[in-house]
């Protein structure tokens, strides 16, 4: 199936934070770091699914802090490349500053990869049904 909007575009949007659908920019509220608007100002795509929906962007963004950083520090001790105490308060650091820096990415890219999987949902990549036409042709 051709897509209107390809997993590629879908890439790029979710990587800069734009509407998978549209491409419109930002997923966020207009003056706000954390606040994700429910839905796209241009197109109206809900960008909260359902409650709950974004779950997966706080698993996304825990895991990219662990393996992007505090897994990192972990080795980087255990070569002996940073002593114990700085290790420690970089990790402590990280482990706090790392998941706030990474927040708007974990949303974006959790939205991504559902229209990634699923690139058939976005309202885009719907074509009309016509006059007559089986749905399930
Ligand atoms: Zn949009």
């Amino acid at each position: 199936m051709k897509f209107t909007v390809t997993r590629g575009a879908i890439l790029q949007r979710g990587l800069t934070h734009r509407c998978p659908n549209c491409g419109a920019p930002t997923l966020f509220v207009a003056g706000s770091l954390f606040t994700i608007a429910p839905a796209c100002a241009d197109c109206g795509l809900k960008f909260e699914r359902d409650e709950g929906s974004f779950l997966g962007a706080m698993s996304l963004n825990y895991g990219v802090t662990v393996c992007g950083f505090l897994v990192p520090v972990l080795v980087a001790y255990l070569a002996g490349l940073l002593a114990g105490r700085p290790a420690v308060i970089l990790a402590g650091l990280g482990a706090v500053g790392f998941p706030i820096l990474f927040y708007r990415s974990s949303r974006s890219w959790w939205l991504m990869n559902y229209y990634l999987v699923l690139p058939h949902h976005l309202p885009a990549n719907q074509r009309q049904i016509a006059a007559g036409e089986d749905a399930n042709t």
